[in-house]
């Protein structure tokens, strides 16, 4: 990784975006991206709908190809894997990454702890004793060891993100994708799922996220990036970006906000 003055301060880079474009048919989506997130940095994407953040996040996880550029993922040992290298094994880079979505894809015939531990027993071969220990001691972290045999839809909302949140962190991954993760729930939902975000961050987990939640990116985000029709227009610390923006297109979002 070449390192960058964005990256957080003090940490090695675990995921360098670089120069990327996407298109969809005569749509620029994403017009040369740039972006470095360090390690234990929790990014945030900020911008008007439509502004390529999701299309970002699914570059990342290779649900999406990318038309020019490349993206970096780096290992604990600084190992580098080009994502966008055609010859790089998809499923090799997906189980590094955690994600989690705008609406719960819980898997609705498993019970949650299933869910919770099915990428550990799957992709990672763990057996299902010691899958479950840890699975049930993530439940119990976040306050819900008593519906580890209930299904996803005796939950609420709130309740199955956070399920969903648990069974992306399971297996440990570096990175965590976290897109839209409280737009599809009730107001008073919100702030459960929100405080698990934080508790990540705490625990030292490495975050990019794209939330409509300006009091929330404030709060957790170490660098805000604001997007704007698949460019990056300003990207800063959260005081920077709302309290004194550098660039006009900046202060313009953020005052029809309110
Ligand atoms: P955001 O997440 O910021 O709202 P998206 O990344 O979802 O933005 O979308 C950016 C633009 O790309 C939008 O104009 C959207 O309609 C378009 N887009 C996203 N996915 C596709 C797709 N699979 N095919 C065609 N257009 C798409
Ligand atoms: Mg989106």
């Amino acid at each position: 990784m070449t390192g960058d003055a964005n990256a957080g301060a003090g940490t090695a880079a675990v995921l360098e975006v670089q120069g990327v474009h996407k298109r969809f048919g005569e749509h620029a989506v994403l017009r040369g991206i740039d972006l470095v997130v360090g390690r234990h940095e929790v990014v945030v994407l900020i911008g008007a709908s439509g502004s390529g953040k999701s299309t970002l996040l699914k570059t990342i996880n290779l649900l999406e190809q990318v038309d020019d550029g490349r993206i970096l993922l780096a290992d604990a040992e600084g190992r580098v894997t080009d994502v966008t290298d055609p010859r790089t094994d998809a499923d090799g880079v997906r189980a590094r990454i955690g994600v989690v979505f705008q609406h719960y894809n819980l898997f609705p015939h498993m019970h949650v702890l299933d869910n919770v531990t099915l990428a550990s027993r799957k992709v990672f071969g763990m057996p299902r004793a010691e899958a479950e220990q840890i699975g049930l001691a993530l439940l119990d972290r976040i306050g819900l060891a008593d519906k580890a045999r209930e299904y996803p839809d005796r939950l609420s909302g709130g309740q199955q993100q956070r399920v969903a949140i648990a069974r992306a962190v399971a297996t440990d991954p570096e990175l965590l994708l976290l897109d839209e993760i409280t737009s599809a729930l009730d107001p008073q939902l919100v702030g459960e799922v929100l405080d698990l975000v934080r508790e990540l961050k705490a625990s030292g987990s490495t975050i990019v996220m794209a939330t409509h939640e300006m009091s929330f990116a404030r709060r957790v985000a170490d660098r805000v990036v604001y997007l704007k029709d698949g460019a990056i227009i300003e990207s800063g610390p959260p005081e920077q970006i709302f309290d004194r923006p550098e660039r006009a297109e900046t202060r313009e979002f953020l005052r029809r906000l309110h």
